[in-house]
């Protein structure tokens, strides 16, 4: 059924070990406005949160242009340290640069600060109106390994490898977490998706992990999915699920599916969760180069991932202040950007949900 009055929650974090004061000391926090349509949507976030008094200082960083030896790719190691040092940060797209010899950023920052699990919401938002009106499905992507390992070879000419690796530690870990994030945000049941009847020895190993991890939560129902099956059932009826866990390209792109059934990527958030308590929220789309320096962007998804972080601060009046005037204002419909119709640039959007704060 409809959960939409649960959906205020659906983006909150399980705490960390770290305490946050509730007094105004500002936060700091690490923010990486990236590339494409980053700059002009971290500048939205930033308005409305300064517009909001959410007691958050800044640190920015921006993607450099050469590449910095000490972490092999276009992200500086003060970067990296800055993220390390205030454990909580906010991202916004970073393009894949082309060219060889050095790594992608987001694989960098995925890698160096270990974050483990990608935790993607995905509700429908009241007063935008899509197929269905209640979704309601968290998915939770193994961030560090599976496809995406980098492990890509020429056997012989004509001939390539790209090796897809699944441990167990790292399988363990997103189980357990996406168990924990069921149980803490009453979540009723996890859905583990996988190919292992193709896939035997790499989701075999991955499903084996949520089986052992489910055996400890009773109290949530547990199945697997194929990924294929998944995918039809999630078009057919999406209420179907609730908290879906997988490795990590499945995950890539099941979001964007289920991102498909609220109305879009500009409107889905995330947060990156690694070991000792980091946090680092982002949009799941991209650069969007098609439209970037236009002031067309929907800034909502890095605005709702920048409502994710502040949750995961225990920021939660400010947060839910924020969510609902985004809400409101998609609901009202007079201000919305062109992905959803609309005509409104991304500083009239901006400004329509300061007027709603
Ligand atoms: P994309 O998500 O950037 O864009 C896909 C489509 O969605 C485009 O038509 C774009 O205009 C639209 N779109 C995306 N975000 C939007 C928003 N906020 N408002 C309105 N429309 C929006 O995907 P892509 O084009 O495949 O990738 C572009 C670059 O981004 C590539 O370099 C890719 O590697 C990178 N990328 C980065 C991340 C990340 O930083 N986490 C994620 C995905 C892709």
């Amino acid at each position: 059924g409809n959960r939409s009055s649960q959906n205020s929650t659906s983006g909150a974090l399980i705490s960390v070990s770290r305490a946050f004061s509730s007094s105004t000391t500002p936060i700091k926090a690490t923010l990486f406005p990236g590339d494409g349509i980053g700059p002009e949507i971290a500048e939205s976030v930033k308005q409305v949160f300064t517009a909001a008094d959410v007691a958050i200082e800044w640190d920015e960083h921006y993607v450099s242009t050469e590449v910095d030896p000490r972490t092999n790719s276009f992200l500086t190691w003060e970067s990296l340290q800055s993220v390390l040092d205030n454990k909580v940060g906010l991202k916004g797209p970073m393009a894949t640069p082309i060219g060889k010899g050095h790594r992608s950023l987001n694989l960098t920052l995925r890698k160096e600060l270990n974050l483990y699990a990608n935790v993607r919401p995905c509700y429908s938002l009241p007063g935008y109106k899509t197929r269905y009106d209640d979704v309601d499905l968290v998915t939770i992507r193994e961030n560090t390994e599976g496809e995406y390992s980098g492990l890509e070879h020429q056997v012989v000419k004509g001939v390539v490898e790209s090796i897809k690796i699944i441990t167990r530690k790292a399988s363990m870990r997103v189980a357990e977490y996406a168990f924990l994030y069921a149980k803490t945000h009453g979540r009723k049941k996890v859905s583990a998706i996988h190919k292992a009847n193709i896939m035997q020895k790499t989701d075999g190993l991955f499903l084996k992990c949520c089986d052992e991890v489910a055996e400890k939560y009773p109290e949530i129902e547990y199945e697997k999915v194929v990924i294929d099956n998944c995918c039809m059932m999630l078009v057919k009826n999406p209420a179907l699920f609730d908290v879906l866990v997988m490795p990590n390209l499945y995950g890539d792109i099941i979001s964007d599916l289920c991102a498909g059934l609220v109305g879009g990527l500009g409107l889905t958030p995330s947060c990156n969760i690694g070991e000792d308590g980091i946090a680092l929220a982002e949009a799941v789309h991209g650069s969007a180069p098609d439209i970037a320096g236009k002031n067309l962007a929907n800034p909502t998804a890095l605005l709702l991932s920048g409502v994710m972080m502040l949750r995961h601060l225990k920021l939660n009046n400010q947060a839910e202040q924020i969510h609902s005037a985004i809400i409101n204002t998609i609901a009202e419909g007079k201000y919305r950007t062109a992905d959803l119709g609309g005509n409104s640039t991304t500083t009239e959007f901006t400004k329509a949900i300061i007027d709603h704060l």
